[in-house]
């Protein structure tokens, strides 16, 4: 049972040193309740009292980790139902299948495909984060050689799918190092594939058909030594499944009901990549901490991912690039300077139209905390001493030898300020970015 705010603040040292970065040890406690602060920081809390506040302190979810090096991912630690609340932290991990009934090269040509879905969008790169060996094939040698194969061939994290604890055993034996994520436990191989994930230090994913058999199977598998555990609700419909992981994560962040307080996985293996692509996105959108498909068709992983990326930026930090100064084209010493500033995509846009004109210019994107044009001068993120300190600092005055600079239309009224703090000639430019290469084309 969580405890309360006043509850917790009747154990702390009570001294307000501040030492935790709050102004008082009640609004750490307050915080602490709200899962908003670790009881790590604050130093002077004693043993007794940690052992005390260990259920109130630990993570609502677990974090679960699986992969090795650059390619592992993180599952869990979520702290809220809804991103406006706070933000979402661990973005959903999209897996591709590669069957163990297939063998030399159509194996090697499909996880080869598996490693190619990697795509760059507004200046992000994405991509699929997993690969899920699938036990098609009944046997558990097959399973573990794929797997191998798998491993060698493939640097991404690994889930090996069957509900067979013999083939789990064999392939977690031979890719144990690469630290798989076993899938799946059920009720029935509870105590085998819980051994195997010990022994083998892989988490692993809890099966069943209904919230209330999982709560229970994860109690069993954490009794038999497994802490990273992954939920998975399998047999339903779509919208039983999406209802499903919206009760436990319910049940996990709102009643600290620690049986359901893991990421969870969702299997979407079957149907035709529409299908495929529409569930995975419902999936995404309610909760699924891991989707494994079948299809590896660019054209429906894309928008799962655009999805999740679009799911898990902070709300509160627009999408950012680095301030900085861009070069477009084999700009020179004598053309054209613009600027902007470093909302993404503001930016892109206003990059996109400058290639577009196919006049070569710098752009100075200035930081505005990733706002546009008009919130950032309504805000004074954008005034003239920012463009200013921003020209010095990016060293403008080297880059071209006349002194003009184009600022958007929107901030018009900025041009005289600018011009007395730069001593540069401000020149205004469109409103409208797609008014751009009319603009420099006439300018250059
Ligand atoms: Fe209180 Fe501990 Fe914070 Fe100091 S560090 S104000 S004792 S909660």
């Amino acid at each position: 049972m969580a405890l309360t705010g006043l509850q917790i603040f009747k154990v702390l040292p009570k001294t307000n040193c501040k030492k935790c970065g709050k102004p008082t040890c009640l609004a750490f406690a307050m915080a602490l309740a709200q899962k908003k602060a670790s009881l790590d920081e604050c130093p002077d809390a004693t043993d007794e009292t940690r052992a005390m506040l260990a259920e109130a302190s630990a993570p609502p979810m677990q974090k679960v980790k699986f992969g090795t090096g650059d390619s592992a991912v993180e599952l869990g630690a979520e702290t809220v139902m809804y991103r406006h609340e706070e933000k979402f932290y661990s973005p959903t991990v999209i897996a591709v299948s590669v069957s163990d009934a297939i063998s030399g090269d159509e194996l090697k040509a499909r996880i080869d495909t598996v490693n190619a879905l990697q795509f760059d969008r507004v200046g992000t790169h994405i991509q699929v984060n997993a690969i899920a060996v699938v036990n098609d094939s009944g046997s558990a040698d097959t399973f573990a050689s794929v797997a191998e194969t798998v491993k060698q061939a493939s640097p991404l994290a690994m889930i090996l799918v069957s509900e067979s604890a013999d083939a789990l055993g064999a392939a977690a034996g031979k890719v144990a190092d690469s630290v798989p994520l076993l899938a799946c436990a059920t009720a029935e191989t509870a105590d085998a594939v819980a051994k195997i994930a010990k022994d083998n230090k892989c988490p692993l994913v809890a099966a069943a058909d209904s919230v209330d058999a999982l709560a229970e199977l994860t109690e069993k598998i954490k009794a038999a030594g497994v802490e990273d555990i992954v939920l998975c609700l399998k047999g339903m419909s779509l919208k039983e499944e999406m209802y499903g992981l919206t009760t436990a994560r319910a049940a996990a962040l709102k009643k600290s009901f620690r049986p359901l307080g893991y990421p969870t996985l969702s299997l979407v293996l079957g149907g035709t990549p529409e299908e495929q692509a529409g569930k995975a996105l419902s999936l995404v959108s309610k909760y699924a901490g891991v989707v494994v498909l079948d299809t590896a068709e660019a054209y429906a992983i894309l928008p799962v991912l655009t999805t999740i990326m679009n799911i898990y930026t902070d709300p509160q930090k627009p999408v950012q690039v680095e301030p900085k100064v861009y070069k477009i084209g084999e700009a020179g010493d004598d053309s054209p300077m613009l600027l902007t500033t470093n909302f993404s995509l503001t930016y892109y846009t206003v990059e996109s139209d400058a290639e577009a004109s196919r006049v070569p210019c710098y752009i100075l994107v200035v930081d505005t905390e990733g706002t546009s044009v008009l919130t950032a001068y309504s805000g004074d993120k954008l005034n003239e001493k920012v463009v200013s300190e921003a020209m010095k600092k990016f060293g403008v005055e080297d880059m071209v030898k006349h002194r003009k600079m184009i600022i958007p239309g929107y901030v018009a009224v900025m041009s005289g300020k600018l011009e007395e703090e730069t001593g540069w000639e401000i020149l205004v430019g469109p409103r409208e970015s797609s008014m751009l290469p009319k603009y420099l084309q006439d300018v250059a």
